[in-house]
């Protein structure tokens, strides 16, 4: 059993459950990066311990459709080589959304298998069957691996909503029946482990959602994820039952609306659905636009409409945008920034603090004793939490009667070890990050990301000397160049002190033999470093050519 990625963080999850060198690889998820990995487009899970042994995984599995189990899919197919991939499970929806990325990067001949619930299905020493489970996107899953050694229950995220939009709730008496056979570990989300009681139920949006659209005069914007599908079906009956109509804007939204219909997870009347280009043709007391955005995302369509960037979506006062989403923690500037930006356009913002119109996707407290209490397993290893929510599990399980020491808080790259004996823990592996910038995935060597935010922070100062192939002393005039540097009253000045510099240190080079060129830029990197730090306070990357003629 080890964990790769979602342990002492929110994201990127990944976990390797291996038996006799057979392997099974339990979501493959990705995070978005922090605002200090600069140029960075997506963090991966550091995989290295699969490179080599992709003959010896008989499949991956992925719980449910979010970025943070599936997002990571296509790129770690790419890295094993997609030509000897193993086959990916997961329910339907889940393998749909799969499909789709894949495609994106043109994987066409990886595996993809819909499992129903109940089904079981044999990978070499294992057996796999998914469980469904309640969250913020249809097809849910838990994911229970039994070998010789026991059963592994991983539950993927959950709640346990027992008034689900889709009228279907986690299968508990299979959570129970599994109990009884016996759950050697048990895997848990530990988002909302922090939040006392139960969660609310997601049916109890819908009512909300069409209290505040019947108040509304203008047009009326909804951003949500895209991914909850059971939400956006609600969007759709609350502006069914107004008589108005409904426009879908942003890709990855309207993506997701196909996928969910043709599943037949979201029902949209007939003639319902109206397109951006022709929102001018209805007046605004009869539209509802549904958008992605909510975490203030930079490309997303509700940031470009707040910033006035969108080709179809003007906004004007009188309308209304409704936050049907909470910031993920790490986006609330993003959004705040956001809903600045729709004030000082004059539309009204209805967000989770002034209408209940959310509802999380994760269990609180005493649905995660629920899941202890009916699966009872003898070792509970937090998973999906940052080390205090790992740890505020770990008491929840000895709440409810779990040994201490049957309990493993672990990070990423810990190894537990099972056996007949007993568990423990073994000597760890590699695990970490690995980047994605742009198209191109690997280890961004630390540098370049430090080189990144010196740029964006401080800019750059380009130095070219000259000197003599014959003595090293310098035969031009240096030539200083600058992009990105704030201050720049007294720009002159400063370049005549680092032409200066540049000669002085030259000469004193030259004098004492120094001649390597690698050696010299070396050189001139510390001294002007130095003069333009007590000059401006600031440290811009100082990139010193030398060129010998
Ligand atoms: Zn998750
Ligand atoms: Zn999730």
């Amino acid at each position: 059993m080890l964990p790769l990625g979602g342990l002492g963080e929110i994201g990127k999850n990944m976990t390797v459950v291996e038996y006799e060198d057979r392997i099974v690889v339990v979501d493959v998820g990705l995070r978005f990066p922090t605002p200090e990995m600069v140029g960075i487009d997506l963090v991966l899970p550091d995989f290295s311990y699969l490179r080599g042994r992709v003959k010896d995984i008989e499949a991956i599995v992925v719980t449910h459709g979010h970025e943070d189990h599936l997002g990571a899919l296509p790129w770690v197919l790419r890295e094993l080589g997609a030509a000897d991939a193993p086959p990916v499970y997961g329910r339907p929806l889940t393998m749909a959304m799969g499909r789709s990325k894949l495609d994106e990067h043109k994987l066409r001949e990886v595996q993809l298998i819909d499992l129903e619930d109940g089904e079981d299905v044999d990978l070499g020493p294992f057996t796999l069957e998914l469980i469904h489970m309640t969250h913020s996107i249809p097809d849910a899953s838990a994911v229970a691996l039994t070998s010789e050694v026991g059963t592994v229950l991983v539950t993927g995220d959950y709640k346990f909503d027992q008034t689900p939009v889709d009228g279907a709730p986690a299968d508990v008496s299979r959570l129970a029946e599994l109990g009884r056979e016996g759950v050697l570990l048990l895997c848990g989300d530990s988002t909302n482990v922090d939040r006392p009681g139960f969660s609310p139920s997601e049916s109890v949006v819908g009512p909300h959602l069409e209290e505040v659209f019947a108040r509304c005069e203008g047009r009326i914007v909804v951003t949500s994820f895209a991914s909850n599908i059971h939400r956006v079906q609600q969007v759709v009956d609350a502006a069914a039952a107004l008589d108005r109509k409904v426009v879908l804007v942003g890709r990855s939204m309207r993506k997701n609306v196909k996928i969910g219909r043709s599943l037949g997870h979201i029902e949209v009347p007939d003639g319902m659905l109206v397109g951006p280009r022709e929102i001018e043709d209805f007046p605004d007391e009869r539209i509802v636009i549904i958008s992605t955005g909510s975490q203030g995302e930079p490309l997303s369509a509700l940031r470009r409409m707040a910033y006035r960037d969108h080709p179809q979506v003007k906004l004007h006062d009188g309308d209304t945008v409704v936050f049907s989403a909470t910031p993920i923690p790490g986006n609330e500037r993003a959004v705040n920034d956001t809903i600045d930006r729709l004030y000082h356009i004059g539309c009204e913002v209805i967000t989770t603090r002034d209408a209940p119109i959310h509802a999380s996707g994760h269990g609180f407290a005493e649905e995660l004793k629920l899941m202890l209490n009916l699966t009872k397993p003898r070792y509970v290893m937090p998973f999906h939490g940052d080390f205090k929510r790992i740890q505020l599990h770990s008491r929840l399980a000895e709440a409810v009667g779990v040994a201490k020491e049957a309990i493993f808080c672990a990070e990423n790259g810990d190894v537990l070890e099972l056996d007949a004996r007993g568990a423990r823990f073994g000597k760890p592996e590699r695990a970490g990050m690995i980047f994605v910038d742009g198209v191109d995935i690997g280890d961004v060597a630390d540098a370049a990301l430090r080189d990144r935010r010196m740029l964006s922070a401080d800019g750059i100062f380009i130095v070219v000397a000259t000197i003599s192939e014959q003595d090293g002393g310098s035969v031009a005039d240096p030539e200083v160049i600058f992009r990105g540097v704030a201050f720049l009253d007294e720009a002159g000045q400063l370049i005549d002190e680092i032409k200066d510099t540049v000669e002085d240190s030259l000469e004193r080079a030259a004098t004492e033999g120094v001649r390597d060129v690698g050696h010299l830029q070396q050189l001139l990197h510390d001294h002007l470093g130095a003069l333009i730090y007590e000059r401006l306070k600031r440290r811009p990357m100082v990139l010193p050519v030398v060129v010998e003629v």
